[in-house]
């Protein structure tokens, strides 16, 4: 079998030593296996061992057979032990039964056998093993047909689909942040259970949602994801505001877009153009203040006035709501939720230079970022439309970069700051000085001024003068 030239590393070989040395029949298992089966690239370099035996015991001795490049830490709460060596993972653990009460979120853990040990893994792909135990090295154990699931592209659970997700609901975010990886399809029988049991999800903290969360936003097609935890009613348990973009009314005839499947759509759309998680976020976040600023106006029709600016304020409270870091990140996602529709008031016929240069200004480093999540925002079913925005859209990048050229913009320190201006005037800080800086600003974002000392101070003397300052 092809897999089995994959086991050349000689991790495999030592492992396979050490585990006939000891008498533990020992496998590698879990998404390694998925991965090896499915020639995919594997994501990261963590790979899961298990042994019938002490596994805390076994990562010992692999690590006094690799010498001193190997270290390893017991987390002894858990019975596991993580072996690090030449910038892999490798984990073992002993095979565990586990049983859940149905009034506890800890499961009891006793020993096992390897088939109680795959009995309790998340899902049929992630159960396969392979030993490694000299006499059956490379012997792939299969109880639940994942081989075959794998070539179907189905998500199916070992168990009965209400035991493995009621015994730890996170197994359903896991689900989904598998399909949208494999780009699989969920069962149906396990899709009907995480329907079941999507409340459930309470008893998970929202960090581990959230982890799960980000590996969806980062697949490929991140909207596959997307679709599933609004079917499934899990997206409604963690994050309900983004359920409230769905739908569409209809008034006088005008219905206006369904801004869940529109911000899907940008989000797969910006998932072309970059891995960035934050910037995917922004596109998550973009609409996110539609709802509560929808109106229906005679005459107009549906509009969502300052949507922009409600859902930047919205940011913080979500990230904070979401476990996301409140830090840099937070703010660069704001930012661009609040700008994220003025590329697009650039395109009127007559463009200035002031507005360009406002623009820049305002986005600072992040305007290319800004005018991705803005490319991505061109969604319509008319296509006319969307060849339109393109062109507009082409139209603004052409004089974003030549304003940029001429007056460098993007980083723009103002010439003079409030110190210059205390020591020309010999002030204390106060209001004028604010009053003061930001005229300055204002002049040469509106070409007025110049970006110069000298001039900057004159101008300074003379605005005071004419405000009485
Ligand atoms: P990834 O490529 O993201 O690492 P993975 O399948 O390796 O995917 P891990 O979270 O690293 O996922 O877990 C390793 C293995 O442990 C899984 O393949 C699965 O067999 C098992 N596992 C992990 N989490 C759970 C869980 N919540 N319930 C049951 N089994 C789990
Ligand atoms: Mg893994």
């Amino acid at each position: 079998m092809s897999y089995k030239s994959s086991l050349k590393n000689p991790i495999f070989s030592t492992i396979s030593e050490v585990a006939d040395e000891l008498n533990f029949p020992t496998y590698v298992v879990g998404g390694w296996v998925r991965d090896l089966l499915l020639d995919r690239t594997q994501t990261e370099t963590d790979i899961d061992f298990v042994c019938i035996g002490n596994g805390i015991v076994l990562a010992e001795h692999v690590a006094q057979k690799l010498g001193k490049n190997a270290s390893f830490k017991v987390f002894k709460n858990f019975g596991t032990a993580m072996l690090h060596y030449k910038g892999e993972n490798y984990e073992f653990v002993g095979a565990r039964k586990e049983s859940y009460r149905s009034d506890s979120r800890k499961p009891i853990v006793e020993n096992g056998t390897l088939e109680d040990d795959q009995n309790r893994r998340d899902f049929t792909i992630n159960a396969m093993a392979i030993q490694l135990n000299k006499k059956h090295f490379g012997t792939l154990i299969d109880p639940f047909n994942g081989q075959e699931d794998l070539i179907n592209k189905r998500i199916r659970t070992p168990l009965d689909p209400d035991v493995t997700f009621s015994d730890d609901p996170l197994r359903m975010m896991r689900a989904v942040r598998f399909a949208s990886q494999l780009n699989f399809t969920i069962d149906k029988q396990a899709m009907l259970s995480i329907k079941r049991n999507a409340e459930r999800l309470s008893i998970i903290s929202q960090e581990r949602i959230t982890e799960e969360l980000n590996k969806i936003i980062l697949s490929t097609t991140p909207s596959v994801g997307f679709k599933l935890l609004f079917n499934t009613n899990l997206l409604h348990q963690f994050f309900p505001l983004m359920t409230k973009l769905q739908g569409v009314e209809i008034r006088n005839k005008h219905g206006h877009k369904d801004n869940f499947y529109h911000t899907i759509e940008v989000l797969d759309n910006i998932s072309l153009n970059t891995d960035n998680l934050w910037l995917r976020w922004a596109a998550i976040l973009h609409d996110i203040a539609k709802p509560q600023t929808k109106k229906y106006e005679n005459g107009h029709g549906w509009t969502f006035h300052a949507h922009e600016f409600i859902g930047g304020k919205m940011v913080p409270k979500i990230f904070r709501q979401l476990k996301l870091p409140l830090n840099e990140k937070m703010r660069y996602v704001k930012k661009l939720v609040t700008l994220h529709l003025r590329p697009i008031t650039l395109t009127k016929d007559i463009v200035t230079d002031s507005a360009v240069r406002r623009l820049l200004f305002d986005a600072g480093d992040d305007i290319d970022d800004l005018m991705t999540l803005c490319n991505a925002d061109i969604t319509s079913k008319n296509e006319t439309k969307v060849k339109k925005y393109l062109k507009n859209f082409q139209l603004v990048s052409k004089k974003l970069k030549e304003v940029e050229e001429k007056d460098s913009i993007r980083n723009f320190q103002p010439p003079i700051d409030g110190k210059d201006i205390m020591t020309l005037f010999n002030i204390e800080a106060g209001r004028e000085i604010g009053i003061l800086k930001t005229a300055i600003k204002d002049a040469i974002l509106e070409g007025t001024g110049k970006n110069e000392k000298e001039e900057a101070l004159q101008f300074v003397i003379n605005k005071a003068k004419e405000l009485n300052l």
